[in-house]
C-alpha cells in the first residue's frame, strides 16, 4: 500500500495522497511488524558530571529502523504508539531491554527510561516495573524513569497513587523536558520526583544576553537543590553554552558536547575511556 514519491523517492508516511488518518494508521501497522520483528533497538546518552566527567547515567532512547523507510524519529512514532495500545508494549520492550543493558556497565552508571503518560496512567504499569527488575535483577536505584508533565492531566488520587507504586519499587523518577509544559510547581510540591531534566529550549538560548534563559535556568537549578532533586541540563551542544550551565550551577549535563546517543555496543568503550574533559576545542576522552 506504499506509492513511490516524486523522484523516485520511497514516500511512504509523508504521501500526500493520503490523508493524515491513513498515513497514521499505516505507521501503527508497521510499527507492530517492527516490535515483533526486531526493527526497533535503543541508543543511549552519557548524562556526565562536569565536574568529575564521569558518566553518571545513559538514557535511553528508541530507535526505528522501518526497512524501507529507513529510520523513522521517535518524534514521529511515539506520538502514533500513544494513540493506541502499543505504546504499553514499546514501552515495556524498552524497558527490558534497558535494564538488560544496563547489567553490563558499572554499577555507578543509571539507566533512564523514557515513560509515556498513557503507560503512567496504566494501572498494570508498576507491575512491568516490577516483573522488569525481578527478571533482570537490577538494582532498583539504578533505574529512572523519565515522566513528562503531561502526567499530571489525570486524575491526581490516581497520580499520587502512581507515584507512590513506583517509589515503592524504590526506582527514581525524573521530570523531563522541564519548563516547556505548564511547569506548575504545584506538580513539584507533592511529587516525589529525584531529578529534573531542563528543557534544551533554555540552553538553546542561553547564551543570548537579551533572553531570559540563562536565569531561568540559574533558577531551576536553585529550585531543585532546595528540593533535594538533582539536576540534568539536556541539550548542550556548544562550550560557550557549557559555560554558562556551569557558571549557573548545573552539575550534570547531557548533550552532543559530550556524546551522542550511542548504539549499546559502543557504550562500554565510552564509560571504559573514563572521563570526558570538555575543552574549548570540543570532548577529550
Ligand atoms: P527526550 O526524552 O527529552 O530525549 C532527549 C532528546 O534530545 C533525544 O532526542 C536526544 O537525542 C536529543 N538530544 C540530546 N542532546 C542533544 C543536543 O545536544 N542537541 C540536540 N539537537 N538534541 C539533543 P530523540 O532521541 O530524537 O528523542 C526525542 C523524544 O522522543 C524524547 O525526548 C522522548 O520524549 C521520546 N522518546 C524517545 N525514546 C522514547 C521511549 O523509549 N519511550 C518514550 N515514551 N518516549 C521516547
Ligand atoms: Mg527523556
Ligand atoms: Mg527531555
Ligand atoms: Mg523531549
Amino acid at each position: 500500500a506504499s506509492k513511490n514519491g516524486g523522484r523516485g523517492q520511497f514516500r511512504f508516511y509523508s504521501s500526500d495522497l493520503k490523508d493524515e488518518e491513513e498515513v497514521r494508521q499505516m505507521m501503527l501497522d508497521d510499527l507492530r511488524i517492527a516490535l515483533e520483528e526486531g526493527q526497533l533497538f535503543l541508543h543511549y546518552q552519557p548524562v556526565v558530571s562536569i565536574k568529575t566527567g564521569h558518566v553518571v547515567c545513559l538514557e535511553a532512547l528508541m530507535r526505528w529502523e522501518h526497512p524501507d523507510r529507513g529510520f523513522v524519529s521517535p518524534g514521529q512514532f511515539i506520538p502514533v504508539a500513544e494513540d493506541s495500545d502499543l505504546i504499553n508494549n514499546l514501552g515495556e520492550w524498552a524497558l527490558r531491554e534497558a535494564c538488560k543493558a544496563a547489567l553490563k556497565w558499572p554499577k555507578s552508571v543509571r539507566v533512564a527510561v523514557n515513560v509515556s503518560a498513557v503507560q503512567f496512567a496504566n494501572q498494570g504499569f508498576p507491575a512491568v516495573v516490577a516483573s522488569v527488575l525481578a527478571h533482570t535483577g537490577i538494582e532498583p536505584d539504578r533505574l529512572e524513569l523519565e515522566l513528562t508533565e503531561s502526567i499530571f492531566v489525570g486524575d491526581s488520587d490516581e497520580t499520587e497513587r502512581m507515584f507512590k507504586a513506583l517509589k515503592d519499587l524504590g526506582v527514581r523518577l525524573a521530570l523531563d523536558d522541564f519548563g516547556t509544559g505548564y511547569s506548575s510547581l504545584s506538580y513539584l510540591r507533592a511529587a516525589p520526583f529525584d531529578k529534573i531534566k531542563v528543557d534544551k529550549s533554555f540552553v538553546d538560548s542561553c547564551t543570548q544576553k537579551d533572553k531570559n534563559s540563562a536565569k531561568i535556568i540559574a533558577a531551576i537549578v536553585g529550585l531543585s537543590n532546595a528540593l533535594g532533586m538533582e539536576t540534568t541540563v539536556e541539550g548542550v551542544e556548544a562550550f560557550d553554552q557549557l559555560e554558562v550551565v556551569k557558571a549557573k550551577g548545573a552539575k550534570l549535563v547531557q548533550g552532543y558536547i559530550y556524546s551522542r546517543p550511542l548504539p549499546e555496543d559502543q557504550v562500554d568503550q565510552h564509560i571504559a575511556s573514563g572521563e570526558f574533559t570538555i575543552t574549548p576545542d570540543g570532548p577529550e576522552t
